[in-house]
């Protein structure tokens, strides 16, 4: 019989395969990162494999949002396949292990389409009637048109271990008397999970999967099937789940949107920063530093510094992101160059209404760059830049600390007039008010709280010159004469 599968690659091959029935998931956005920094670190090939063959629950817009997701983290991949498109080498290969007597035709009608993911464990273990049907009565079953699924002849009686070195989880052993004879293909003619992953793993050279914990059991049935085509099991790595504070596997339908990676996205994470995130979940790097570049990660990163306990993500109700990962967030923003950060906070300016042009924009970027965790902290902290009328404010936020109204109103006059001469640039303005304040005999802090909150509507903003120099006098002026006016308005 010749090989199926001829010899395997000798720099590795990895694959990520999602199956397309929901959004792009956090964990398997660490899967995939997992993968790539596997394939770079080892100068290796990354494998997209798109694994949808479950028609009843592949959806369009889901390959999209993985995509979406996928595009989204910047991470780029080598080769790409469709399992759909694969269907004939799949159906050839079962045929292949059924000839070989390593699989059987189960005509049960009630199980017939069982893919044995789902069903009870052992439901399957000791299928008798079906197991020992000869083949001249299967065949003319068969031939007869009666559905069938084709299951696996798991070995039994025969104290057979099957066993694995998992490359994070140490040595792993179960006997094949424990495993079910689970479906190859159904009653529909569709392969299962388990025989398309393996024959597309083989046929693809696949030589480390990298996948979730939850698939580590599927592993026993997974090296029955390279047996029984003939080809070498990859190495296998299973890698810990993500959960969350109260332990329960992150999922959809319990926590909601802090699962999809489109939800970081929309917030404003730069993809970098939730990369930096993911990889620390389940993976200890050989240094004492948790901001780590793409480029450091891809150098550091190798399979046994994963962790074999569970990963955290820690979330609540009020606040959907972990600490750790707004933190990362906000070190990777001070560490993009301006241009970059303003390009990246363009869109989220626009989509809070403002219009700013480019040029508006990069001065404004470096001003708020420090006040800001998440790119969508950029709208509110910057409003008062592009806004022609400041939001409405409280007046006695105008009043310094150990001052009263007449002071504040003192300040702004002496302010007004000082400003309608100098000139607009960061050293002029601060040499400009800092000698005002002490023509007023005043702290500078009694000086510029009312400046300040004239500008820019509140307290707590970014730096006043700098501030000031974007805006130029043309806005400066008109709003320390409306705070004036609300100052006289209280008196
Ligand atoms: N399609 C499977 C999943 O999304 C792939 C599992 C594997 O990597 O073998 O869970």
């Amino acid at each position: 019989m010749p090989e199926l599968f001829p010899s395997p690659a000798s720099t590795p091959r990895v694959r990520f395969a999602p199956s397309p029935t929901g959004y792009l998931h956090v964990g398997s956005a660490r899967t995939f990162i997992l993968n790539w920094l596997f394939a770079r670190h080892n100068h290796g090939t990354m494998v997209l494999r798109l694994d949808d063959t479950d028609l009843e629950r592949n959806t369009d817009t889901s390959v999209q949002s993985i995509f979406e997701g996928l595009r989204w983290l910047g991470l780029n991949w080598d080769e790409e396949y469709k399992q759909s498109e694969r269907l004939a080498l799949h159906r050839q290969a079962a045929e292949a292990i059924f000839a070989r007597g390593l699989a059987y035709r189960d005509f049960t009608p009630a199980h017939a389409g069982d893919d044995n993911q789902s069903g009870p464990q052992g439901a399957w273990l000791f299928n008798s009637g079906m197991r020992d049907l000869s083949r001249e009565e299967s065949d003319r079953r068969a031939a007869a048109g009666e559905a069938f699924a084709l299951r696996f002849r798991v070995p039994r009686g025969t104290d057979r271990a099957l066993r694995f070195i998992d490359g994070v989880y140490g040595e792993q052993s179960k006997l094949a008397d424990e495993v079910e004879d689970f479906a190859l293909l159904r009653s529909d003619g569709m392969p299962t999970y388990h025989l398309a992953s393996c024959i597309d793993d083989a046929d693809l050279h696949i030589s480390h999967i990298i996948r979730g914990q939850d698939h580590l059991t599927n592993t026993f049935k997974h090296l029955l099937i390279f047996e029984a085509l003939e080809a070498k099991a990859p190495q296998f790595a299973h890698l810990p789940l993500l959960v969350a504070p109260d332990g329960a596997k992150l999922s959809k339908r319990k926590h909601g949107p802090v699962v999809s990676v489109t939800t970081y996205r929309d917030a404003g994470f730069l993809p970098q920063a939730f990369i930096n995130f993911l990889c620390l979940l389940g993976w200890s790097p050989k240094n004492d530093r948790d901001f780590l570049t793409l480029d450091e990660i891809r150098d550091l990163f190798t399979l046994d510094g994963v962790n074999r306990a569970n990963a955290v993500v820690n979330f609540t109700e009020a606040d959907p992101f972990d600490p750790k990962a707004v933190w990362l967030n906000a070190e990777h923003l001070r560490a993009l160059p301006v241009e970059e950060l303003s390009e990246k906070l363009m869109p989220f300016f626009e989509q809070a209404g403002f219009h700013p042009s480019p040029k508006m924009v990069a001065a404004v970027t470096p001003l708020i760059r420090e006040r800001i965790k998440l790119l969508r902290d950029a709208a509110p902290a910057a409003d008062f830049f592009f806004l022609s009328e400041l939001p409405p404010y409280d007046p006695a936020e105008l009043i310094p600390q150990k001052g009263d109204a007449a002071l504040a109103a003192r300040v702004l006059q002496h302010a007004e007039q000082v400003l309608a001469t100098t000139t607009f640039d960061h050293a002029s303005l601060e040499s400009a008010l800092r000698e005002a304040a002490a023509a007023l005999n005043l702290k500078a802090g009694s000086m510029f709280q009312p400046i300040r909150v004239a500008i820019c509507g509140r307290k707590n903003a970014p730096p006043l010159f700098e501030t000031m120099a974007v805006l130029g006098r043309d806005v400066c002026l008109p709003r320390i004469r409306q705070a004036i006016a609300k100052l006289d308005a209280l008196a």
